[in-house]
């Protein structure tokens, strides 16, 4: 690579003539510059000025192994000297993908036994919702075609992940979404929960919407409902333990498909390979990406329960849908090795009894007494820091969500990689993370806030 040969100044001026990025403000763009990235090692992103900064964001959820992995540069090396490319259309196969649907059917839950691959999220999801829909036209229901998704989820940006997800600023940009989804309300407590309102009950009252939506339409014409395990891109917004059993029992009882979109969830962050497993519940199709190669190659995997394979073997009706890319044999191969890696290291135990407990605790103790926060929340290696004006009434600081770019802003020109999200800042690290790393992240987030505060009184 001969990037070394421009300088900083110079790598901004040609991305802001020539590069148009994902959500973002092109004018404002221009005016900042980007920021480069140039290499990454370990837990650690580096700019082209040589600045060290602690990635909290797992580059964008999917780096779950870290930066700097020779193996995985290697399987793509091999693979690609070896076959490069071909397809898995009419009747052909390479090995790469059929060892992957092999091992992705040993981790994933017991009644999930076939894959089929994309290259990114957003497209598994259009895979997944065309592939249920076309599971009710072969079981003879044609007319059980809605589904049932929530307020600010995300779902990927393409016009199917567009119309799945409940972000409104990406409705208003879509022109007409893919018809008969509908979104209810999202199970969050810190701000939908009503005064004296338990957890507990908040979660099956955010479930009961599940089951409002379906009566509404009626359940002959509901074909599945949607989500996120906890909520990322809108806020890693963890949903009480009674959510989830619950929605499992309505979408049971009116034989309504659950989907579960995993591609933050899976490969480990919750302490388990998929979060399925961590809430115990059997979803028929889980949609995966992200960290399914820890983000070193663009691949997604639609992971698919016996009841909707069963239907379309038997039924021998052509499902027509596939992408070029599906089952890529480089991307397969560097999936085999994250995972092999994953195990090697023991990585998701780690998450479980070790990194995942003491982030929470490290949470708690050292950020939630912070005057600008809220509430602090985590699962395994997710997490969520609320910045609020004022802690006892849950006032927040205007206009909204400025707060929280403050906050990042500061934490990154302070070493540390982490999302703002409306009033809510994220974190999603790798899970190689270790104790000290957890205190780090903590000791530079603490002086964040900070900062932040300061400038924020000034204001
Ligand atoms: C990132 C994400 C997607 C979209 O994946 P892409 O690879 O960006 O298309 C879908 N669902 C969830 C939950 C995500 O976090």
């Amino acid at each position: 690579m001969t990037y070394q040969n421009y300088s900083l100044k110079q790598l901004q001026q040609i991305d802001a003539a020539h590069h148009l990025h994902p959500f973002t403000d092109h004018k404002e763009l221009r005016e900042a510059g980007s920021r480069i990235i140039t290499h990454a090692n370990g837990p650690f992103i580096y700019d082209s000025e040589g600045t060290e900064i602690l990635d909290g964001m797992a580059g964008l959820w999917c780096v779950n192994i870290g930066y700097g992995r020779d193996e995985l540069a290697e399987a793509a090396y091999a693979q690609m000297k070896e076959l490069p490319y071909y397809n898995s259309f009419f009747k052909c196969s390479t090995p790469t993908p059929v060892l992957l649907s092999k091992k992705l059917a040993e981790i994933a839950p017991k009644h999930v036994n076939q894959v089929f691959y994309g290259s990114s999220g957003s497209e598994a999801n259009d895979t997944a919702l065309r592939l249920v829909r076309h599971y009710w036209v072969l079981e003879g229901k044609p007319e059980k075609n809605r589904i049932i998704s929530r307020k600010m989820a995300y779902h990927g940006s393409t016009v199917a992940g567009t119309s799945l997800g409940g972000m409104d600023a990406m409705h208003k940009q879509l022109g007409g979404a893919v018809p008969n989804i509908v979104h209810v309300m999202m199970p969050y407590a810190y701000e939908l929960a009503l005064p004296g309102e338990s957890d507990h009950d908040f979660g099956l009252r955010a479930a009961k919407a599940v089951e409002d939506a379906i009566l509404e339409a009626g359940a002959d014409k509901v074909a599945a409902f949607i989500g996120e395990p906890v909520m990322g891109a809108g806020g890693v917004k963890i949903p009480p333990v009674s959510y989830w059993p619950e929605v499992q029992r309505i979408c049971r009882k009116y034989d309504v498909l659950l989907m579960l979109d995993e591609v933050i969830t899976g490969y480990g962050r919750t302490g388990e390979w998929f979060a399925a497993q961590t809430l115990g519940i059997e979803p028929d199709t889980i949609t995966t990406a992200k960290a399914l190669t820890s983000g070193y190659q663009p691949l997604s995997a639609l992971l698919v329960g016996d009841r909707i394979a069963a239907t379309l073997v038997e039924k021998g009706a052509e499902f027509n849908h596939g992408y070029t890319y599906s089952g890529h044999p480089v991307a397969c191969a560097v999936a085999l090795k994250n995972l092999e890696i994953i195990e090697r290291e023991g990585l998701i135990d780690r998450v479980r009894n070790d990194t995942g407990p003491y982030f929470a605790k490290a949470l708690q103790e050292r950020i939630a007494g912070h005057d600008l926060v809220g509430e602090v929340r985590s699962i395994g290696l997710m997490g969520a820091i609320e910045i609020v004006k004022d802690k006892a009434t849950k006032e927040r600081f205007l206009p909204s969500g400025s707060a929280a770019l403050t906050v990042r802003d500061h934490a990154i020109a302070h070493g540390m990689m982490l999302r703002a999200t409306g009033d809510t800042m994220i974190l999603s690290p790798p899970l190689i993370w270790t104790r000290d790393t957890i205190d780090m992240a903590c000791d530079r987030i603490s002086k964040a806030l900070d900062l932040a505060q300061a400038d924020l009184r000034k204001r």
